[in-house]
């Protein structure tokens, strides 16, 4: 399975295999722990023997947490997540035990946990690959990367971010004004760059060039052309050389879901003719020596290297004639894209990626060496702008689940000669099921169904009676479905029996606030218990949340290739929690989270590996009411007096005792200082 994986797809004919090289990279590198298939992990709806007794590596295979969760997620003999912040360099704690742990010291699901040792390893796999291709291709330029702070702006992952890079003079990137003013203010790396990307005013351009004069190596992206003209005017008033750069839409086509950040109608860059115009205005204006960065961005995760390759290929070229026309080159800018291995399948789905981070340096190295060279021009520094790759791994959701349907039971009682015929005929359905007439029993039973809620809409069947006809459909469905799932050629939808009949497991969390791109744009992440890993999950549920909208759930969860409609869990303990954990969530949601039903932001808590375990860096107290109530504009003070007041006029009414009144206010007011989310 899993051999979408393409190692020796290189560009350049001299390139040797690279196989044997893959020591330092992410997922790939795990010879160790090769991906196991089983025909049960190949199935689309994995269905565990009930006869064998289960075990962890069961876990890890249904949850295929060894194909994204490596080199820093796995499951511990006692059947829990562990998490590995530094991955091979030694050092692990049991992710169940520290969500206990913060319970205990009142920091309660859902919760966001950081992991900032994993975001350093990141940092140095990133360089450490750019670094070995470097030397793998003789390349006598180097590699300086920055971190797109769009992906993730929090103050903390920032700062970070700036320390874990300073060995490699990691520097930012910019897309908009504020994020300008972030980089600015945190960035601190000499020799590091500052890259300024986005729509601009006068005062976004000044800000960069302004930023030189304390030592930034600022360099201003031109996108539009209009850009020029504000760089110009800013650097004759300033009497600052500017180091500027230009976006290029290449018509190498992006693909997936951000496939749009490239090619002739994408909204960002100079298109080729617009490129030409900006050299001459720049050379006029005696600015061309400042021209120093070629710049492209082809879209987020990119799954296909072939993709990359051919941009790569485009934008090496536009950088050669851009040194001919007489700019001073000096860096070119490969963006984002460098994407993320979510459902673990290694191969060009839009969840994954058919290569690694090492073939993507690679590719990179050997394609922009050999346009220099055929050109026989130096060749530049390179720069990307990574942030997925870098932000992604670094955060876990941890969310608690509430309860289920499950509980509903579902064991039909026989259906008594006087009873209604549909009953009868539904009884007698149930009975006949078999391998060999499943299909037709479904489509029977849910016949017999429909026609049931519309003899109960004309006064034909009483309550009890369509109740019966629900638990016999439901038992119907459910021995269709234990046929369907070991059929291989199932004759049934399996997809969508299997969704129809899924428990719903009510999660303490918002999915608007905490998940918001499984919402938005369907983007999946790996779901998974993070305990109780050493026993069968028994139920198939899908998620739903606490906000009161169809649209707060997921019900799309990761599968080899494909995606699937269920996700495997336990039955619920009475008082015990039940955990899980959505994992590679750090890039993006974060800012996009919104305020649906008011549920605020989550408890953030962030911890860092030290030799006796571990220490929690940093709790960022998740939004209390008061403080959510506060962005519709309600102010705490006047809602308690608003209810103060109509308590007085209740009790001159005589409509509530004083200690009723006492009570609703103490109520009120502490549920304005506590967490949006329910105490569990
Ligand atoms: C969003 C963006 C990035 C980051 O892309 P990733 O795929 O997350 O690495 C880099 N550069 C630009 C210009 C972007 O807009």
């Amino acid at each position: 399975m899993e051999n979408g994986l393409n190692l020796n797809d290189r560009a350049t004919p001299s390139a040797q295999p690279l196989t044997t090289e893959l020591v330092n990279d992410e997922h790939q590198s795990a010879s160790s722990h090769p991906e196991r298939s089983t025909p049960h992990s190949e199935n689309i709806l994995p269905s565990p023997s009930p006869t064998s007794a289960w075990s962890v590596e069961d876990s890890e295979k249904l949850y295929r947490i060894r194909g994204w969760g490596e080199p820093y997620f796995s499951v511990n003999a006692a059947g829990h997540v562990t998490v590995s912040p530094k991955a091979d360099r030694g050092g692990s704690l049991d992710l169940y035990e520290l969500v206990q742990s913060l319970h205990q010291r009142d920091i309660h699901a859902p919760l966001l946990i950081r992991f900032s040792d994993i975001l350093a390893d990141r940092i140095e796999r990133l360089n450490a690959c750019f670094a070995k291709a470097i030397a793998r291709y003789s390349y006598p330029g180097r590699y300086k990367g920055v971190f797109p702070v769009k992906c993730n702006q929090q103050r903390h992952l920032v700062e970070d971010l700036v320390r874990f890079g300073q060995p490699h003079q990691f520097g930012l990137e910019a897309g908009s004004k504020p994020e300008l003013l972030i980089a600015i203010a945190s960035l601190n790396t000499p020799g590091s760059l500052l890259i300024c990307n986005g729509y601009k005013d006068l005062e976004y351009v000044e800000t960069a060039m302004l930023a030189q004069r304390l030592g930034h190596q600022a360099i201003i992206v031109i996108e539009q052309l209009d850009e020029v003209e504000l760089v110009i005017e800013a650097s004759h008033r300033l009497q600052i050389q500017p180091i500027l750069g230009v976006r290029a839409k290449l018509s190498a086509k992006g693909i997936g879901r951000w496939g749009g950040s490239a090619g002739d109608r994408a909204k960002f860059g100079l298109a080729i003719p617009e490129v030409v115009v900006a050299v001459e205005k720049l050379r006029n204006a005696d600015l061309l020596d400042s021209l120093q960065l070629l710049h492209f961005h082809i879209g987020s995760q990119i799954s296909a290297i072939s993709v990359i390759k051919d941009a790569l290929r485009e934008a090496s070229q536009i950088y050669v004639e851009l040194a001919r026309l007489g700019a001073k080159m000096q860096f070119l800018d490969v963006g984002g894209g460098l994407g993320v291995d979510y459902d673990g399948s290694k191969s060009n789905s839009a969840a994954s990626k058919n290569y690694n981070m090492q073939n993507y340096a690679n590719d990179v190295v050997a394609e922009v060496k050999e346009a220099c060279a055929e050109a026989d021009l130096p060749v530049p520094t390179l720069v990307s702008e990574s942030g997925r790759a870098i932000a992604s791994h670094q955060s876990v959701l941890i969310m608690n689940v509430l309860g289920s349907s499950e509980t509903l039971d579902l064991t039909p009682e026989p259906a008594q000669a006087d009873e209604h015929l549909i009953i009868r005929n539904l009884w007698e359905t149930y009975q006949t099921i078999d391998t060999e007439n499943y299909q037709e029993a479904y489509h029977d039973a849910l016949q017999f169904k429909e026609e049931a809620v519309s003899l109960f809409g004309f006064g034909y069947l009483s309550l009890q009676e369509r109740a019966k006809v629900e638990r016999l459909c439901g038992a119907c469905c459910t021995k269709i479905l234990t046929i369907a799932r070991q059929d291989d050629n199932a004759a049934v939808d399996l997809e969508d029996l299997e969704r129809r009949m899924a428990s719903l497991y009510y999660t303490n969390l918002s999915v608007f606030q905490s998940a918001p791109d499984t919402w938005a744009i369907n983007q999946l992440f790996p779901i998974m218990p993070i305990h109780r890993l050493e026993e069968e999950p028994t139920q198939r549920g899908t998620l739903v949340d606490l906000t009161c909208d169809s649209d707060g759930k997921i019900d799309q969860f990761i599968h080899s290739r494909e995606t699937k409609p269920i996700l495997e869990l336990h039955t619920l303990t009475a008082n015990k929690p039940y955990y899980l954990g959505m994992f590679l969530n750090g890039a993006y949601q974060e800012v996009m989270g919104n305020l649906h039903n008011l549920f605020g932001d989550t408890n953030v808590v962030h911890i860092d590996l030290t030799p006796m375990g571990y220490h929690i860096a940093h709790v960022v107290k998740g939004d209390t009411v008061t403080e959510v109530l506060e962005y519709v504009q309600y102010d705490a003070d006047d809602l308690i007096e608003e209810i103060r007041k109509q308590s007085e006029v209740a009790l001159q009414k005589q409509h509530i005792t004083l200690p009723e009144a006492q009570l609703l206010l103490k109520n009120y007011e502490r549920s304005l200082r506590s967490y949006t989310y329910l105490k569990s």
